[in-house]
């Protein structure tokens, strides 16, 4: 096993802008990271860098202590899991598994012990004598995982692994990736665009966006201490509401009311005159029907429901609201740097599930 390193790693692939640009990454040894983005940010091919499928346009990649720019995939002993699985359809899932030994020569007594530890593992012992095409979509996962496991590889890479499956097999699949990293300690580098993968799966998640890293931290501090809208915006589902407001007097003018500004928060946005506000759907209080309410802390505000989604253990409200006239232009900049609809003309609220509340009434 072994630690990962990126210094300044760049991929240029025509003239625009690089896929991957100057990535500074370091995944310990036995470290469960994952790179998550938008389509197109570049994750699947920094994984392809590290894996060697690509070539690293400048910047340096370590594997351990050792440089492995120039080394072919075959020389950097990494196991990877694609999400079509790549098993030979005209192979049994021992040979399948086997593959990687056979290419070792390693001889029949070693192979038959490793492939047996790794069935066992996976408990595909019962499945051995069985072709790809007789198995269910996470027999055949666990199978590709059974032969990157055989080869005692330095580290598994995972390129968007259960995206073919139905929900319900994706979860299991999920539970059952994460015991096996850690019953292995081997050092795993996973891609997927999924929130729950990316917040339940890793030790540490990096976000990227248009080939340049945002943030790599804990699933915790990414969805409490974001470093900035873009991963505000990115981590979280529903997503975090951002409500334009403006700055006067200590106050933040919302179109849904004024409130008073934290202590803290005054010195740093006293001077501005527009600030994004944002709430999370999850963190408005025990919303209910309300008329003339009177609460000691935070805001109450009115305001017309448009729709509800029930979601059995929790529930969201849709609510419709105009930005101020005179601050449009301004968030549609703002919309524009973000490069998508973050500001949203609705704001998103989790209620109680206890909450009785029509659509289109008011609360
Ligand atoms: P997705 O989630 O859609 O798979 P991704 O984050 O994995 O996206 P990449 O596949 O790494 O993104 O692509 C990053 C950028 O590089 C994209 O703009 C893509 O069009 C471009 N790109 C990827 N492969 C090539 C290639 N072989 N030639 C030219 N451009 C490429």
């Amino acid at each position: 096993m072994a630690a990962i390193t990126m210094r300044n790693v760049v991929k240029q692939y025509g003239d625009g802008f690089p896929a991957v640009n100057d990535i500074n990454l370091d995944i310990a040894d036995g470290e469960f990271v994952i790179l998550v983005g938008p389509s197109g940010c570049g994750k699947s091919t920094l994984l392809r860098m590290i894996v060697g499928l690509e070539d690293i346009t400048s910047g340096d990649l370590f594997i351990g202590d050792t440089r492995v720019n120039e080394k072919a995939p075959r020389d950097r002993n990494l196991a990877m899991v694609f999400q079509n699985y790549a098993l030979y359809p005209h192979l049994t899932v021992f040979e399948n598994i086997a593959f990687p030994l056979r290419l070792q020569k390693l001889d029949d007594a070693e192979i038959e012990r490793r492939v047996h530890g790794a069935a066992e593992l996976l408990e595909l012992v019962e499945h051995l004598g069985r072709k790809p095409a007789n198995l269910s979509g996470g027999q055949r996962q666990r199978v590709a995982m059974g032969r990157a496991i055989v080869r005692q590889a330095q580290a598994f890479l995972f390129d968007e692994p259960l995206s073919n499956l139905d929900a319900k097999l994706r979860g299991q699949m999920r539970t059952e990736i994460a015991r096996l990293q850690k019953r292995l300690g081997i050092t795993t580098v996973y891609v997927t665009h999924d929130q729950v993968e990316a917040m339940t799966l890793g030790d540490r998640v990096a976000v990227l966006r248009k080939g340049i890293l945002q943030q790599v931290a804990s699933p915790r501090e990414l969805y409490r201490e974001p470093v900035n809208l873009f991963v505000a915006g990115f981590i979280g589902s529903p997503p975090m509401n951002f409500i334009p407001a403006v700055v006067s007097a200590g106050e933040l003018n919302t179109p849904f009311g004024a409130m008073r500004l934290p202590d803290s928060r005054s010195p740093e946005l006293d001077g501005k005159d527009i600030v994004l506000l944002g709430a999370r759907p999850e963190s408005f209080d025990d919303a209910a029907i309300v008329s003339d309410a009177v609460r000691d802390h935070g805001v109450t505000f009115e305001a017309n429901i448009d729709v509800i989604e029930w979601l059995g253990n929790e529930q969201y409200a849709y609510v419709p609201y105009e930005a101020p006239d005179d601050i449009r232009d301004q968030l549609a900049d703002l919309e524009r740097e973000l490069d998508s609809e973050a500001l949203r003309t609705q704001l998103v609220v989790g209620l109680d599930t206890a909450s009785q509340i029509a659509e289109n009434s008011t609360a």
